[in-house]
Protein backbone atom coordinates (compact mmCIF):
# COMPACT_ATOMS: atom_id res chain seq x y z
CA UNK A 1 0.00 0.00 0.00
CA UNK A 2 1.43 3.58 -1.10
CA UNK A 3 2.33 5.30 2.18
CA UNK A 4 0.60 9.64 1.41
CA UNK A 5 1.71 11.84 4.09
CA UNK A 6 0.47 15.01 3.55
CA UNK A 7 1.91 18.43 6.23
CA UNK A 8 -0.55 20.92 7.38
CA UNK A 9 -4.20 20.94 7.56
CA UNK A 10 -4.57 24.22 5.83
CA UNK A 11 -6.55 25.17 2.65
CA UNK A 12 -3.83 22.94 0.63
CA UNK A 13 -3.19 20.40 2.87
CA UNK A 14 -7.05 19.79 3.98
CA UNK A 15 -8.68 20.02 0.26
CA UNK A 16 -5.29 17.29 -0.81
CA UNK A 17 -6.58 14.64 1.80
CA UNK A 18 -10.43 15.01 0.77
CA UNK A 19 -9.60 14.82 -2.61
CA UNK A 20 -7.16 11.97 -2.09
CA UNK A 21 -9.90 10.28 -0.39
CA UNK A 22 -12.44 10.58 -2.69
CA UNK A 23 -10.20 9.01 -5.52
CA UNK A 24 -10.47 5.37 -3.25
CA UNK A 25 -6.79 4.90 -4.33
CA UNK A 26 -5.04 1.64 -2.69
CA UNK A 27 -3.04 4.47 -0.52
CA UNK A 28 -2.67 5.26 3.42
CA UNK A 29 -3.62 8.62 3.56
CA UNK A 30 -2.11 10.36 7.01
CA UNK A 31 -2.73 14.27 7.80
CA UNK A 32 -0.28 16.39 10.01
CA UNK A 33 -1.30 19.22 11.65
CA UNK A 34 0.04 21.09 14.79
CA UNK A 35 -3.91 21.75 15.73
CA UNK A 36 -6.66 19.64 16.46
CA UNK A 37 -8.38 21.97 13.70
CA UNK A 38 -8.71 23.76 10.49
CA UNK A 39 -8.52 27.22 10.39
CA UNK A 40 -9.96 30.00 7.61
CA UNK A 41 -6.54 32.23 7.57
CA UNK A 42 -8.79 34.78 5.35
CA UNK A 43 -10.90 35.12 8.25
CA UNK A 44 -8.00 36.08 10.68
CA UNK A 45 -8.23 39.80 10.64
CA UNK A 46 -11.93 40.01 11.91
CA UNK A 47 -10.92 37.58 14.88
CA UNK A 48 -8.12 40.41 15.38
CA UNK A 49 -10.42 43.08 15.35
CA UNK A 50 -12.74 41.55 17.02
CA UNK A 51 -15.80 41.08 14.76
CA UNK A 52 -15.66 37.64 14.73
CA UNK A 53 -15.58 34.59 16.88
CA UNK A 54 -12.24 32.63 16.46
CA UNK A 55 -15.06 29.82 17.30
CA UNK A 56 -16.80 30.45 13.71
CA UNK A 57 -13.48 29.69 11.52
CA UNK A 58 -12.65 26.49 13.13
CA UNK A 59 -13.06 23.46 11.60
CA UNK A 60 -12.49 20.55 14.07
CA UNK A 61 -10.14 17.64 13.12
CA UNK A 62 -10.38 14.82 12.64
CA UNK A 63 -14.26 14.73 12.81
CA UNK A 64 -14.83 16.22 9.87
CA UNK A 65 -12.20 14.28 7.95
CA UNK A 66 -13.02 11.63 5.18
CA UNK A 67 -12.93 8.37 7.05
CA UNK A 68 -9.97 7.00 4.89
CA UNK A 69 -7.59 10.26 6.47
CA UNK A 70 -5.59 8.98 9.68
CA UNK A 71 -4.89 12.61 11.56
CA UNK A 72 -1.89 12.83 13.56
CA UNK A 73 -1.62 16.09 16.16
CA UNK A 74 1.85 17.02 15.79
CA UNK A 75 4.30 19.67 14.80
CA UNK A 76 6.63 18.98 11.69
CA UNK A 77 10.35 20.02 12.65
CA UNK A 78 12.51 19.16 9.19
CA UNK A 79 11.96 17.77 6.68
CA UNK A 80 14.60 14.26 5.76
CA UNK A 81 14.21 13.88 1.61
CA UNK A 82 17.01 11.52 1.87
CA UNK A 83 15.59 9.26 4.14
CA UNK A 84 12.42 9.88 2.91
CA UNK A 85 11.17 10.90 6.61
CA UNK A 86 9.48 13.65 8.77
CA UNK A 87 10.66 14.56 11.82
CA UNK A 88 7.90 15.86 14.93
CA UNK A 89 8.55 18.06 17.46
CA UNK A 90 7.44 14.69 20.03
CA UNK A 91 7.34 10.84 18.64
CA UNK A 92 8.65 8.94 16.40
CA UNK A 93 9.78 10.33 12.72
CA UNK A 94 6.71 9.36 10.02
CA UNK A 95 8.20 8.00 6.71
CA UNK A 96 6.55 8.78 2.95
CA UNK A 97 6.32 7.22 -0.52
CA UNK A 98 4.68 10.42 -1.44
CA UNK A 99 4.56 13.69 0.39
CA UNK A 100 2.98 16.68 0.07
CA UNK A 101 4.00 19.57 1.91
CA UNK A 102 1.28 22.06 2.70
CA UNK A 103 2.82 23.94 6.16
CA UNK A 104 1.75 27.66 5.01
CA UNK A 105 2.73 30.62 5.95
CA UNK A 106 4.73 33.01 8.65
CA UNK A 107 4.90 36.36 9.29
CA UNK A 108 7.23 38.44 7.02
CA UNK A 109 9.37 41.01 9.21
CA UNK A 110 12.67 41.64 6.71
CA UNK A 111 14.77 41.76 9.64
CA UNK A 112 13.62 44.91 11.02
CA UNK A 113 15.39 45.44 14.47
CA UNK A 114 12.42 45.16 16.95
CA UNK A 115 9.29 44.20 14.81
CA UNK A 116 9.11 40.96 15.71
CA UNK A 117 9.44 41.61 19.59
CA UNK A 118 7.48 44.54 19.82
CA UNK A 119 4.72 44.26 16.99
CA UNK A 120 2.10 41.54 16.67
CA UNK A 121 1.75 39.54 13.59
CA UNK A 122 -1.91 38.21 12.46
CA UNK A 123 -1.12 34.59 11.16
CA UNK A 124 -2.65 32.40 12.93
CA UNK A 125 -5.42 32.07 15.66
CA UNK A 126 -3.31 32.54 18.49
CA UNK A 127 -1.94 35.64 17.21
CA UNK A 128 -5.09 36.91 15.33
CA UNK A 129 -6.60 36.35 19.56
CA UNK A 130 -3.41 38.29 20.91
CA UNK A 131 -3.77 41.43 18.92
CA UNK A 132 -7.72 41.44 20.23
CA UNK A 133 -6.67 41.21 23.09
CA UNK A 134 -4.28 43.93 23.06
CA UNK A 135 -6.35 46.23 21.68
CA UNK A 136 -8.71 45.60 24.61
CA UNK A 137 -6.48 45.80 27.33
CA UNK A 138 -5.12 49.21 26.17
CA UNK A 139 -8.84 50.61 25.70
CA UNK A 140 -9.32 49.41 29.23
CA UNK A 141 -5.89 50.75 30.26
CA UNK A 142 -6.94 54.43 28.87
CA UNK A 143 -9.49 54.72 31.46
CA UNK A 144 -6.94 54.82 34.13
CA UNK A 145 -3.89 56.11 32.45
CA UNK A 146 -5.66 58.94 30.11
CA UNK A 147 -2.55 58.39 27.59
CA UNK A 148 -3.51 59.09 23.80
CA UNK A 149 -1.39 56.09 23.02
CA UNK A 150 -3.69 53.63 24.42
CA UNK A 151 -6.42 54.37 21.68
CA UNK A 152 -4.19 54.78 19.16
CA UNK A 153 -3.39 51.60 17.01
CA UNK A 154 -0.59 51.18 14.05
CA UNK A 155 -0.37 48.53 11.44
CA UNK A 156 2.80 48.20 10.07
CA UNK A 157 2.48 47.21 6.12
CA UNK A 158 -0.49 48.13 3.77
CA UNK A 159 -0.90 44.08 2.91
CA UNK A 160 -3.81 42.87 1.80
CA UNK A 161 -5.18 41.47 5.09
CA UNK A 162 -3.86 45.21 6.71
CA UNK A 163 -6.74 46.56 5.06
CA UNK A 164 -9.36 43.98 5.90
CA UNK A 165 -8.07 44.20 9.90
CA UNK A 166 -8.68 48.19 9.45
CA UNK A 167 -11.96 47.68 7.70
CA UNK A 168 -13.38 45.03 10.29
CA UNK A 169 -11.80 46.96 13.60
CA UNK A 170 -13.31 50.87 11.76
CA UNK A 171 -16.85 48.59 12.02
CA UNK A 172 -16.10 47.77 15.83
CA UNK A 173 -15.03 51.20 17.19
CA UNK A 174 -18.23 52.37 18.22
CA UNK A 175 -18.81 49.40 20.26
CA UNK A 176 -15.53 48.87 21.77
CA UNK A 177 -15.65 52.68 22.43
CA UNK A 178 -18.71 52.32 24.53
CA UNK A 179 -17.90 49.29 26.27
CA UNK A 180 -14.53 50.34 27.56
CA UNK A 181 -16.27 54.12 28.02
CA UNK A 182 -13.28 55.96 26.20
CA UNK A 183 -14.46 58.73 23.85
CA UNK A 184 -14.52 57.37 19.69
CA UNK A 185 -13.13 60.94 18.60
CA UNK A 186 -9.89 60.09 20.38
CA UNK A 187 -9.32 56.56 18.61
CA UNK A 188 -6.42 56.31 16.03
CA UNK A 189 -5.65 54.11 13.65
CA UNK A 190 -3.08 54.47 11.41
CA UNK A 191 -1.09 52.46 8.58
CA UNK A 192 2.16 53.29 7.91
CA UNK A 193 4.22 51.55 4.31
CA UNK A 194 7.32 51.08 2.78
CA UNK A 195 6.06 51.60 -0.85
CA UNK A 196 4.11 54.57 -2.45
CA UNK A 197 2.03 51.75 -4.21
CA UNK A 198 -0.73 49.78 -2.01
CA UNK A 199 -3.45 46.89 -3.75
CA UNK A 200 -0.97 46.10 -6.97
CA UNK A 201 -3.76 43.16 -7.78
CA UNK A 202 -6.18 46.16 -8.31
CA UNK A 203 -6.64 49.22 -10.41
CA UNK A 204 -5.89 52.80 -9.92
CA UNK A 205 -9.95 53.15 -9.64
CA UNK A 206 -10.74 50.22 -6.67
CA UNK A 207 -7.53 51.20 -4.69
CA UNK A 208 -8.78 54.91 -4.71
CA UNK A 209 -12.03 53.49 -3.37
CA UNK A 210 -10.05 52.35 -0.70
CA UNK A 211 -8.52 55.04 0.03
CA UNK A 212 -11.39 57.26 0.17
CA UNK A 213 -13.18 54.52 2.43
CA UNK A 214 -10.15 54.66 4.88
CA UNK A 215 -10.11 58.46 5.29
CA UNK A 216 -13.63 59.13 5.17
CA UNK A 217 -13.17 56.98 8.43
CA UNK A 218 -10.73 58.94 9.84
CA UNK A 219 -8.18 55.82 9.31
CA UNK A 220 -4.39 57.18 8.15
CA UNK A 221 -2.57 55.97 5.34
CA UNK A 222 0.93 56.79 5.38
CA UNK A 223 2.78 55.25 1.96
CA UNK A 224 6.36 55.60 1.43
CA UNK A 225 7.42 55.51 4.81
CA UNK A 226 9.61 52.83 5.59
CA UNK A 227 9.93 51.57 8.66
CA UNK A 228 13.54 51.23 9.97
CA UNK A 229 12.77 50.39 13.19
CA UNK A 230 10.21 49.07 15.72
CA UNK A 231 10.68 49.46 19.99
CA UNK A 232 7.69 49.18 22.65
CA UNK A 233 5.06 51.32 21.65
CA UNK A 234 7.52 52.80 18.94
CA UNK A 235 7.47 52.54 15.09
CA UNK A 236 10.16 54.71 13.24
CA UNK A 237 10.94 55.77 10.06
CA UNK A 238 13.36 58.13 8.75
CA UNK A 239 12.00 61.29 9.25
CA UNK A 240 9.62 60.66 12.21
CA UNK A 241 8.62 58.10 15.47
CA UNK A 242 5.01 57.28 15.96
CA UNK A 243 4.32 56.05 19.04
CA UNK A 244 0.87 53.58 20.32
CA UNK A 245 0.26 51.08 22.75
CA UNK A 246 -0.99 48.30 19.97
CA UNK A 247 1.41 47.96 17.27
CA UNK A 248 0.07 45.27 14.40
CA UNK A 249 2.44 43.84 12.02
CA UNK A 250 1.28 43.06 8.44
CA UNK A 251 3.92 43.95 5.99
CA UNK A 252 3.47 40.29 4.02
CA UNK A 253 4.40 36.43 4.65
CA UNK A 254 7.03 34.34 3.74
CA UNK A 255 6.46 30.07 4.35
CA UNK A 256 6.86 28.35 7.17
CA UNK A 257 10.16 28.12 8.83
CA UNK A 258 10.27 24.07 8.53
CA UNK A 259 11.09 24.69 4.76
CA UNK A 260 14.22 26.80 5.48
CA UNK A 261 14.73 24.13 8.30
CA UNK A 262 14.94 21.47 5.55
CA UNK A 263 17.01 20.42 2.51
CA UNK A 264 15.13 23.46 -0.15
CA UNK A 265 16.36 25.65 -2.48
CA UNK A 266 14.09 28.25 -1.59
CA UNK A 267 13.23 31.98 -1.44
CA UNK A 268 11.60 33.37 1.44
CA UNK A 269 10.97 29.18 2.53
CA UNK A 270 9.13 29.26 -1.13
CA UNK A 271 10.14 26.69 -3.24
CA UNK A 272 9.76 26.69 -7.20
CA UNK A 273 8.00 23.28 -7.95
CA UNK A 274 7.30 22.00 -11.39
CA UNK A 275 4.23 22.53 -13.56
CA UNK A 276 2.62 19.46 -12.03
CA UNK A 277 3.49 20.52 -8.50
CA UNK A 278 6.33 18.55 -7.46
CA UNK A 279 10.15 19.06 -7.37
CA UNK A 280 12.04 18.69 -10.38
CA UNK A 281 14.47 16.39 -8.84
CA UNK A 282 12.34 14.23 -6.41
CA UNK A 283 9.02 13.85 -7.94
CA UNK A 284 7.19 12.05 -5.29
CA UNK A 285 7.45 15.19 -3.25
CA UNK A 286 4.97 18.04 -3.60
CA UNK A 287 4.56 21.49 -2.08
CA UNK A 288 1.42 23.64 -2.42
CA UNK A 289 0.01 26.72 -0.68
CA UNK A 290 2.15 29.06 0.69
CA UNK A 291 5.42 27.09 0.68
CA UNK A 292 5.02 27.08 -3.19
CA UNK A 293 6.09 29.06 -5.84
CA UNK A 294 4.61 28.25 -9.06
CA UNK A 295 5.61 29.87 -12.73
CA UNK A 296 3.38 32.28 -13.80
CA UNK A 297 2.96 31.92 -17.59
CA UNK A 298 4.40 34.73 -19.55
CA UNK A 299 5.61 36.51 -16.14
CA UNK A 300 8.92 36.75 -14.34
CA UNK A 301 7.79 36.12 -11.19
CA UNK A 302 5.11 33.29 -9.87
CA UNK A 303 1.71 33.29 -8.78
CA UNK A 304 0.75 35.39 -5.36
CA UNK A 305 0.41 33.10 -2.50
CA UNK A 306 -3.42 33.14 -1.60
CA UNK A 307 -5.69 31.13 -0.63
CA UNK A 308 -7.66 30.27 -3.99
CA UNK A 309 -4.60 29.05 -5.64
CA UNK A 310 -3.23 26.91 -2.68
CA UNK A 311 -6.73 25.52 -2.80
CA UNK A 312 -6.71 24.74 -6.45
CA UNK A 313 -3.19 23.49 -6.28
CA UNK A 314 -4.12 20.66 -3.76
CA UNK A 315 -7.04 19.21 -6.35
CA UNK A 316 -4.12 19.46 -8.91
CA UNK A 317 -1.70 17.50 -6.73
CA UNK A 318 -3.87 14.85 -5.87
CA UNK A 319 -4.91 13.84 -9.11
CA UNK A 320 -1.53 14.12 -10.39
CA UNK A 321 -0.88 11.41 -6.84
CA UNK A 322 -4.05 9.78 -8.20
CA UNK A 323 -2.66 9.49 -11.81
CA UNK A 324 0.70 7.89 -11.01
CA UNK A 325 -0.81 5.08 -8.32
CA UNK A 326 -3.19 4.37 -11.86
CA UNK A 327 -0.13 4.71 -14.23
CA UNK A 328 -1.56 7.15 -15.87
CA UNK A 329 0.09 10.98 -17.14
CA UNK A 330 0.05 13.94 -14.90
CA UNK A 331 -1.38 16.92 -15.64
CA UNK A 332 0.15 20.37 -15.92
CA UNK A 333 -1.34 22.85 -13.42
CA UNK A 334 -3.60 25.74 -14.68
CA UNK A 335 -4.67 28.36 -12.38
CA UNK A 336 -8.38 29.27 -13.14
CA UNK A 337 -8.17 32.89 -11.56
CA UNK A 338 -11.69 33.42 -9.64
CA UNK A 339 -10.56 36.72 -8.73
CA UNK A 340 -9.79 38.73 -6.11
CA UNK A 341 -12.10 40.31 -2.94
CA UNK A 342 -11.14 42.38 -0.17
CA UNK A 343 -13.79 43.06 2.09
CA UNK A 344 -13.85 46.37 4.68
CA UNK A 345 -15.87 45.47 6.83
CA UNK A 346 -18.63 43.42 6.87
CA UNK A 347 -20.49 46.42 4.63
CA UNK A 348 -18.13 47.67 1.67
CA UNK A 349 -15.27 45.96 -0.29
CA UNK A 350 -13.51 46.33 -3.37
CA UNK A 351 -12.98 43.62 -5.61
CA UNK A 352 -12.37 42.26 -9.34
CA UNK A 353 -13.93 38.89 -10.25
CA UNK A 354 -14.78 37.19 -13.79
CA UNK A 355 -12.39 38.84 -15.66
CA UNK A 356 -12.19 42.41 -15.18
CA UNK A 357 -15.44 43.03 -13.44
CA UNK A 358 -15.19 45.69 -10.55
CA UNK A 359 -17.31 45.64 -7.31
CA UNK A 360 -17.86 48.29 -4.96
CA UNK A 361 -19.58 48.61 -1.27
CA UNK A 362 -21.64 46.15 -0.27
CA UNK A 363 -21.58 43.58 -3.23
CA UNK A 364 -17.88 43.29 -2.55
CA UNK A 365 -18.22 42.59 1.33
CA UNK A 366 -21.22 40.04 0.29
CA UNK A 367 -18.73 38.23 -2.25
CA UNK A 368 -16.11 38.06 0.22
CA UNK A 369 -18.58 36.25 2.90
CA UNK A 370 -20.00 33.64 -0.40
CA UNK A 371 -16.39 33.17 -1.03
CA UNK A 372 -15.18 31.71 2.14
CA UNK A 373 -18.73 29.50 2.68
CA UNK A 374 -18.09 28.07 -0.37
CA UNK A 375 -14.54 27.18 0.72
CA UNK A 376 -15.95 26.29 3.91
CA UNK A 377 -18.29 24.19 1.81
CA UNK A 378 -15.88 22.41 0.04
CA UNK A 379 -13.59 21.46 2.85
CA UNK A 380 -16.54 20.02 5.13
CA UNK A 381 -19.86 19.55 3.26
CA UNK A 382 -23.15 20.61 3.96
CA UNK A 383 -23.74 19.38 7.38
CA UNK A 384 -20.69 20.93 8.86
CA UNK A 385 -22.06 24.41 7.37
CA UNK A 386 -25.00 23.74 9.34
CA UNK A 387 -23.52 23.05 12.78
CA UNK A 388 -21.48 26.00 12.29
CA UNK A 389 -24.11 28.03 11.27
CA UNK A 390 -22.97 28.89 8.23
CA UNK A 391 -26.16 28.21 5.71
CA UNK A 392 -29.03 30.44 6.62
CA UNK A 393 -31.82 27.87 7.58
C1 LIG B 1 -4.33 37.49 7.82
C2 LIG B 1 -4.39 36.89 6.44
C3 LIG B 1 -5.45 37.20 5.61
C4 LIG B 1 -5.51 36.64 4.31
N1 LIG B 1 -6.57 36.96 3.51
C5 LIG B 1 -6.66 36.35 2.29
C6 LIG B 1 -7.82 36.56 1.47
O1 LIG B 1 -8.71 37.33 1.82
N2 LIG B 1 -7.89 35.90 0.29
C7 LIG B 1 -6.90 35.03 -0.10
O2 LIG B 1 -7.03 34.40 -1.17
N3 LIG B 1 -5.81 34.81 0.64
C8 LIG B 1 -5.66 35.45 1.84
N4 LIG B 1 -4.56 35.21 2.61
C9 LIG B 1 -3.55 34.26 2.13
C10 LIG B 1 -4.07 32.84 2.37
O3 LIG B 1 -4.63 32.75 3.64
C11 LIG B 1 -2.93 31.85 2.21
O4 LIG B 1 -2.41 31.99 0.92
C12 LIG B 1 -3.46 30.43 2.44
O5 LIG B 1 -3.87 30.28 3.77
C13 LIG B 1 -2.39 29.39 2.11
O6 LIG B 1 -2.90 28.12 2.37
P1 LIG B 1 -1.95 26.98 2.90
O7 LIG B 1 -2.77 25.74 2.95
O8 LIG B 1 -0.69 26.98 2.12
O9 LIG B 1 -1.53 27.42 4.38
P2 LIG B 1 -2.37 27.69 5.69
O10 LIG B 1 -3.78 27.95 5.38
O11 LIG B 1 -1.57 28.72 6.44
O12 LIG B 1 -2.29 26.30 6.46
C14 LIG B 1 -1.10 25.80 6.99
C15 LIG B 1 -1.43 24.70 7.97
O13 LIG B 1 -0.20 24.11 8.41
C16 LIG B 1 -0.20 23.97 9.83
N5 LIG B 1 1.18 24.06 10.27
C17 LIG B 1 2.02 25.09 10.08
N6 LIG B 1 3.23 24.78 10.56
C18 LIG B 1 3.15 23.54 11.07
C19 LIG B 1 4.11 22.66 11.66
N7 LIG B 1 5.39 23.02 11.86
N8 LIG B 1 3.70 21.43 12.03
C20 LIG B 1 2.41 21.05 11.83
N9 LIG B 1 1.47 21.83 11.26
C21 LIG B 1 1.84 23.06 10.88
C22 LIG B 1 -1.06 25.13 10.32
O14 LIG B 1 -1.61 24.84 11.60
C23 LIG B 1 -2.12 25.21 9.23
O15 LIG B 1 -3.22 24.38 9.52
C24 LIG B 1 -4.48 35.77 3.88
C25 LIG B 1 -3.41 35.47 4.74
C26 LIG B 1 -3.36 36.04 6.01
C27 LIG B 1 -2.21 35.71 6.92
Amino acid sequence: MTNILILGAGYAGLRAAKVLAQKKLDAAITLVDRNRYHYETTSLPEVAAGTRRAQSILLPLPENLPAQVNFIQATVIKIDRTNKQVELADGQPLTYDYLVVALGLESENYDIPGAAENALPIVDVKSALAVKKQLETNFQNYQTSQDPDDLRVIVCGAWFSSFEFMGALVNRLPRLAEHYRVPLDKIEIQCIEAKDMILPMFDDDLTNYVKKWLADHNVILRTGMPIKEVQANKVITADQTYTASTLVWTTGVRGSHVIGDSDFEARRNRVMVSDQLSLDDDPNVFLLGDVAAVRQPGKPYPFPATGQIAFQMADAAATNIAADLNGEPRQDFVFNDLGTVLALGSKDGVAKVFGDHKLRGYAAAAMKRVIDDRSLLKQAGVKAMVKYGRLPL
